[in-house]
């Protein structure tokens, strides 16, 4: 499992990357435009290219990059519908140019309530957006907090999006895991049934195996609390010992973990990176 922060992008995106390698990164997560805007310039090919240089030789094992929080795929207005798929093609595409590996999302909202519909137009929204973008990076769907009418807090809503997906576009869909969400959610990550409840979820609803990316974010408000506040790990509500458990965990083997975290840089990331390193090393598990 590698271990990696979300890098500021301020200084330029080859900076980035000797940033993320500065504080231990061997993978990293970023935005390829301003997350809280529809438009973005169109990306310095200088810039492209250096970057994916940089990531070679600074070692970085894995890329992926976040959508703008504008997105909203399940929106029943069609106006944002559209603007949304055609946003997150944008947003792959962009992934491309980079050499990113994934690309993470959220999903939006069910104001209907209706699992089937909900995750109809979502899925829909999604196979418009990879047609257009033909882009070979991975679109990775972001589990949520369950807060208010948002869409994707359980695997059996992530699960019924990639059901509706159809086989072609499965085939190019993940999950990206949010402890914090999880939590807040409703599953206690705190122990191992919690743990147990939530893979089980997977594995009923969509493979465990899809969970390509683990934002390993600690949560300042108690499971099933619904809001999504990030903590550092091991100092909120899940704490060192539901870390650990994410490290034991054989179905999760494969999946990158990120931290996304409040504070100051370099020294969040510093910190973060090495609990995380520590308690894969206390499981044993293969690293970098
Ligand atoms: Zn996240
Ligand atoms: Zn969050």
């Amino acid at each position: 499992m590698l271990i990696g922060a979300h890098v500021g992008v301020a200084d330029g995106y080859p900076a980035a990357v000797d940033y993320a390698a500065s504080v231990g990164c061997e993978a990293l997560q970023m935005f390829v435009k301003n997350p809280r805007q529809w438009r973005g310039a169109v990306p310095d090919a200088a810039a492209t290219t250096l970057f994916a240089s940089a990531r070679r030789t600074r070692g970085i094992g894995y890329v992926v990059t976040h959508t703008a929080y504008l997105i909203n795929l399940g929106s029943e207005d069609p106006t944002l519908w559209e603007r949304s798929w055609r946003a997150l093609a944008d947003e792959l595409w962009r992934a491309s140019l980079y050499g990113a590996d994934a690309t993470v999302t959220h999903i939006g909202t069910n104001r209907g309530g209706d699992l089937r519909r909900g995750a109809a137009r979502v899925s829909e929204a999604i196979a418009r957006a990879l047609d257009v973008a033909a882009s070979p990076v991975r679109l990775l769907l972001e589990n949520t907090a369950g807060a208010g009418t948002t869409f994707g807090s359980t695997p059996e809503e992530i699960g019924a999006v990639l059901r509706e997906a159809g086989p072609l576009h499965r085939a190019r869909l993940g999950v990206c895991l949010d402890t914090c969400h999880a939590h807040a959610a409703g599953y206690d990550l705190s122990i191992p049934s919690g743990w147990d409840d939530l893979l089980d979820g997977f594995e009923r609803h969509a493979d465990p195996a899809r969970i390509e990316v683990v934002h390993a974010n600690d949560s300042v408000f108690p499971c099933g609390s619904r809001h999504d506040r990030h903590a550092w790990v091991g100092e909120g509500t899940i704490g060192r010992q539901g870390f650990a458990r994410l490290f034991a965990e054989d179905r999760l083997a494969d999946a990158t973990v990120i931290v996304e975290m409040p504070g100051e840089v370099p020294e969040k990331d510093l910190v973060n990176i090495s609990a995380l390193r520590q308690l894969r090393e206390a499981c044993g598990a293969p690293g970098f």
